[in-house]
């Protein structure tokens, strides 16, 4: 049996179009209805037939729904909430894919008192935005985390676990505080760190912007993948997990004041160290399924 007959996805950027093609595939005979705020958006996913009806505004979209999955940035999420909020019927369960959950959880704690809430966060994207780069495998063998509050239904958590298991994911339940700690070393720093090697290096007065990006494939190139994504969904990030971020962000500094060290001291011993124990993470994270093995991420070399 599927764990929901009517499903209302609001924002049909990236994440929020996958959702609905992966529905599409693995439960054809989910009704699915979606918003957008912006009308160019509403119209390409008209335009690709993503859902069964597409509404003009978030409110139009829930009716009768039951699940709603907001897919919009994590600043956004408080209005979004307030703007669904009369439209509810009772028994709907609502849900997320932000990429922070302690914050989302309060913002719709506070704006729908008594309705089920059920955050998640599917632990898979690109760098690419918008209802264009979507597609239905985008779940498929990667982690979907939820962050349940405590004194939610278990039966709703179960319900949304399943709608996740279908669409391809493992699902993994995380308190929020704990999931926002994860995420800010192993994604959310990450993002800051790429963002900034690439601002430094298109500041770097010595080297042409034309040599940087002749000589790219010398690491910086994968660092530029990560730095096109989504300003406006990582500003928000960052916003919104602010002290994980700032805690993390101190103990990197730290050990990169370690590294330098390392470095002006001619420390080779340590430098070589820190590398081995590197590389062993990377090949911990291969053989956990969670990336290619193949050299330089799987691409063609002449
Ligand atoms: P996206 O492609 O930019 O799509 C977000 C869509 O939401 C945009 O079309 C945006 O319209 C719309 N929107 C913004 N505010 C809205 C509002 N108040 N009401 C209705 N629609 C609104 O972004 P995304 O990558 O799908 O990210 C969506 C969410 O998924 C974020 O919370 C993000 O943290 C989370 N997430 C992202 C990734 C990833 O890799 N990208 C992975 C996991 C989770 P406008 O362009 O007009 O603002």
């Amino acid at each position: 049996m599927l764990p929901f007959s009517r499903v209302a996805i609001i924002g049909l950027g990236l994440i929020g179009s996958s959702v609905a093609r992966a529905v599409r595939a693995a439960m054809p005979t989910v009704r699915l209805s979606g918003s957008d705020a912006d009308p160019a958006v509403r119209e390409r996913v008209r335009d690709l037939d993503l859902v069964d009806d597409v509404a003009d505004g978030a409110g139009a979209a829930v009716v009768d729904a039951d699940l709603v999955i907001l897919c919009v940035p994590v600043g956004a999420m408080a209005a979004v909430a307030a703007e669904i909020a009369p439209e509810l019927s009772p028994g709907t369960i609502i849900s997320d894919v932000g990429s922070v959950k302690a914050q989302v959880l309060t913002d719709l704690t506070a704006a729908l008192p008594g309705i089920a809430i059920v955050p998640a966060h599917p632990v898979a994207g690109t760098e690419n935005s918008g209802p264009d780069a979507g597609f239905a495998s985008l779940f498929r063998n990667r982690w979907c985390i939820l962050t349940p509050p405590e004194d939610v239904d278990p039966v709703a958590v179960e319900r949304v676990r399943a709608f996740w298991t279908a669409l391809g994911s493992n699902v993994e339940v995380m308190e929020a505080k704990h999931h926002d700690i994860v995420l800010a070393v192993t994604s959310h720093l990450p993002h800051l760190i790429a963002y900034t090697i690439v601002a430094t290096a298109s500041d770097l007065e010595d080297v042409t912007s034309s040599e940087v990006i002749k000589y790219s494939a010398g690491g910086f190139r994968d660092f530029t993948r990560i730095a096109a994504s989504d300003p406006t969904m990582w500003r928000d990030v960052f916003l919104t997990n602010k002290d994980a971020v700032l805690e993390t962000l101190q103990r990197f500094s730290e050990d990169l004041s370690a590294l330098q060290r390392a470095i002006r001291w001619n420390d080779g011993d340590t430098l070589h160290a820190l590398f081995t124990r590197s590389r062993s993470v990377r090949r911990a994270i291969i053989d956990a399924g969670q990336d290619t093995a193949t050299p330089d991420f799987g691409r063609e070399h002449e």
